[in-house]
């Protein structure tokens, strides 16, 4: 009963969705698993751990140093305390209660993103007082000249492909505005690939997920200016405590990162490729789905391939293929962020050969299943809008049996 699916009965994955945190986010790496294993039987210094971890997150992003937290949504939350806080050890206890301390932290407002939980809230927690800036697709330089004026502790800027990108402040121009009154820039950045161009601009603290590309142990990786980064690891001693990286995430990110470093893109690159194009083989014969190759949102070297369902030849909306997707044993996991366009994206980069296949023949199955049963285009999206609150709260709810 080695065999953790076996052993407590849980359903395979096959995910074809990328670096998504609610399926186990990616799969650990074997290299970063052995090094992890051999720290779990031992002791080590966590104070200690912490400064090996400030040099390897220093070389690798050019930072003065850094330090490893439980994950992005508790680097959001502690930089954002230290940037309250400093060094005060007293006002480090203190936190959420800031007393008479700076506590504005200023977002632009297509920032303010849910990447599974809020990046207002991350702010939040530290005790902080969020002020967006513009409007959802539009921020100016005016907007964040009358939060300076009034006052900031911080700003978080983040990059994702979740964010409004049209009329957003780029990065240079917030961190040259900031620097004249002394204001940090936090960039969240938790899943994009590059590692060097945030710090070169000049921002004082820089958030990664050591879970997601990286494919190491759950964590957030913080790299940044060497007073902040100080404070940032600080905050575990108060509200860092109840959001803890353990010695295996710790060791998790640093393994990532050196691992990430001698990657060979271009074998990834290839691989890659090879799925999609094995999927467009296997799904160009599936009546109703327009196939398309589309690059990046962010500009991070993975291709996908987008999935337009026309519902009424397909036989199905793409919500509902995306749902009988993940409702299969193996469940298929795809990209569903744009469902209600009709478009569903199939990511390659956590998949072997065999699972790609499978992910595609799934989906060519649920499509004909659906023309032959006739079932299929019944469930509008508003009706599966309306029904996503019961699915938020069906975890171990009493009426269900949880298969
Ligand atoms: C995933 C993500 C987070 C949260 O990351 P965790 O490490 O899972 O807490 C925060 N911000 C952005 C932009 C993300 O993509």
């Amino acid at each position: 009963m080695d065999d953790p699916f076996q052993r407590w009965n849980l359903t395979p994955v096959i995910n074809a969705a990328g670096t998504m945190t609610s399926i186990g986010a990616s799969r650990v790496h074997p290299e970063i698993a052995r090094l992890v294993t051999g720290l779990l039987g031992s002791f080590v210094q966590m104070d200690q751990l912490q400064t090996r971890a400030s040099a390897v997150i220093a070389a690798a992003t050019g930072a003065d140093a850094g330090c490893v937290t439980g994950c992005s949504a508790a680097a959001i939350t502690q930089t954002v305390g230290a940037a309250i806080t400093g060094l005060d050890l007293a006002a480090i206890e203190a936190l959420p209660a800031t007393g008479e301390r700076e506590c504005r932290v200023a977002v632009q407002a297509g920032h303010l993103i849910h990447y599974g939980g809020l990046v207002s809230q991350a702010v939040t927690l530290a005790g902080a007082e969020v002020v967006p800036l513009g409007s959802a697709a539009l921020a100016e330089t005016w907007h964040l000249d009358a939060a300076l004026e009034q006052g900031l502790a911080a700003l978080v800027y983040v990059i994702s492909h979740h964010t409004v990108r049209e009329g957003e402040l780029p990065l240079d121009l917030v961190v040259e505005r900031c620097h004249t009154r002394g204001v940090p820039v936090i960039v969240d950045m938790a899943s994009e690939y590059d590692l060097l161009g945030a710090i070169a601009l000049g921002a004082d603290a820089v958030i990664w997920s050591g879970h997601k590309f990286m494919g190491g142990i759950t964590s957030g990786i913080v790299a940044g200016r060497h007073d902040l980064i100080r404070a940032t690891y600080l905050q575990h001693r108060g509200i860092g405590r109840t959001m803890k990286a353990g010695k295996e995430s710790i060791a998790g990110a640093m393994a990532a990162l050196e691992l990430w470093q001698t990657r060979d893109s271009a074998i990834i690159r290839t691989r890659e490729s090879g799925i999609l194009d094995l999927w467009e083989q296997v799904l160009a014969g599936v009546d109703g789905l327009i196939l398309q190759r589309h690059d990046d949102w962010t500009g991070n070297p993975i291709t996908r391939l987008e999935v337009t369902v026309d519902a009424g030849r397909a036989g199905l909306h793409a919500w509902e293929l995306a749902a009988r997707l993940a409702a299969r044993c193996p469940a298929v996991i795809v990209r569903d962020d744009l469902v209600e366009r009709g478009i569903v994206y199939l990511d390659p980069c956590n998949l072997d050969d065999a699972d790609a296949r499978q992910a595609a023949n799934a989906i060519a199955e649920e499509a004909s299943l659906a023309r032959s049963r006739g079932d299929g285009c019944r469930i509008y999206w508003s009706e599966a809008k309306r029904g996503r609150e019961a699915t938020a709260l069906a975890w171990l709810r009493q009426d269900d049996s949880q298969a």
